[in-house]
């Protein structure tokens, strides 16, 4: 967490207040906004110094502000930020995985609101908590909704921000929270993408990553484990994508137990298995990992412990096993299924 009024004075910027949005002239350096066009969140228990400008599409956490706004480096714009003390948590900062948003034409629609659960609408809140999940993944993974009365095509969805492993906005998927003739909506355009890839371990620490096929799957497994995740997001694996999965040594697909996800499980191990190791993991019939989760999350990772080196709990993760151990854990178990 950030004490954003502090912030604020500090870089010099002008606000007004409405509500828990702070509204003020972009401080973008390249954007020469007239008219105020950018917020920034400071709310009580929430997600303390999200910002977005609505005019050129910036936005980001309180790192990616300081950087814009000082010219600084990330590293160097969390050192500032830390060493004047703005953090009022830790927390909040391991959390900022935003920068700018604007990627290829694509930019955070302005209909979404990055706000704390407990604002969420009331049917958002409990389909999210249906499925087991809480506060804690929304500001881990940033999520956000669109309300169910906004007139565009993503009223009554949670909007899931899928970012690139600086943690630069890619693409999203939304979900629907109501009845809805499809349940995900995905921009037609956009770079590749791999949901989860901002905490995946620096390169030459990386060990073991699941890869379920949705989001919410990719959430429940994070959730359950705290093992790195790498969801594709139900397309064909791309070579952009396959390429960052070879960075693992061991890659552990998780799909979902149908036709479609048994084919997509070889596909991927048939490309893959050049590089590195891939385990095919089943799931009982008739349930998804996030299905799975929903009903127990205790069951998903005692699914996944063959794994090894799960970390007690919070999300922190380095697979603790060493090379070897890892992938012959892993190994063992696929030779027993
Ligand atoms: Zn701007």
């Amino acid at each position: 967490m950030i004490d954003v009024l502090r912030l604020l004075d500090a870089l010099g910027i002008e606000y007004t207040r409405r509500g828990s949005q702070l509204r003020a002239r972009c401080p973008h350096p390249d954007h020469e906004d007239l008219n105020p066009s950018w917020t920034i969140v400071a709310d009580e228990g929430g997600r303390h110094g999200f910002h977005h400008c609505f005019a050129c599409q910036w936005g980001g956490g309180p790192v990616a502000l300081v950087a814009a706004v000082l010219g600084l480096e990330p590293k160097d714009a969390r050192a500032w930020l830390e060493d004047g003390d703005y953090a009022v948590t830790k927390l909040e900062l391991e959390l900022d995985v935003r920068e700018r948003p604007a990627v290829a034409g694509l930019g955070v629609p302005p209909e979404v609101q990055f706000i704390p659960l407990e604002r969420w609408p009331k049917a958002a809140r409990e389909y999210l908590e249906r499925r087991g999940f809480g506060a804690a993944t929304v500001d881990r993974w940033g999520l956000g909704v669109v309300s169910a009365t906004e007139k565009t095509q993503l009223r009554g969805r949670i909007f899931i921000p899928v970012l690139d492993d600086a943690g630069e906005f890619r693409t999203y998927q939304a979900r629907a929270f109501g009845k809805a003739a499809t349940r995900y909506l995905t921009p037609t355009a956009g770079p590749p993408a791999i949901f989860g890839c901002q905490y995946w371990p620096a390169p030459v620490e990386r060990q073991v990553v699941v890869v379920p096929e949705g989001p919410f799957d990719a959430l429940a497994v994070d959730a359950a484990t705290g093992l790195p995740v790498g969801s594709l997001l139900g397309s064909d694996p791309q070579p952009w994508q396959l390429l960052r999965l070879a960075t693992f040594r061991v890659v552990v697909v998780l799909t979902d137990p149908d036709a479609a996800g048994r084919k997509a499980a070889t596909a991927l191990q048939a490309a893959l298995a050049r590089w590195t190791r891939v385990v095919l993991h089943a799931l009982p019939a008739g349930r998804d990992p996030a299905q799975v989760y929903e009903d127990d999350p205790v069951e998903l990772r005692a699914m996944l412990q063959f794994v090894g080196g799960l970390p007690g709990d919070g999300h922190r993760v380095v697979v603790s096993a060493g090379p070897g151990a890892g992938a012959e854990a892993v190994a063992g178990c696929a030779r027993g299924e």
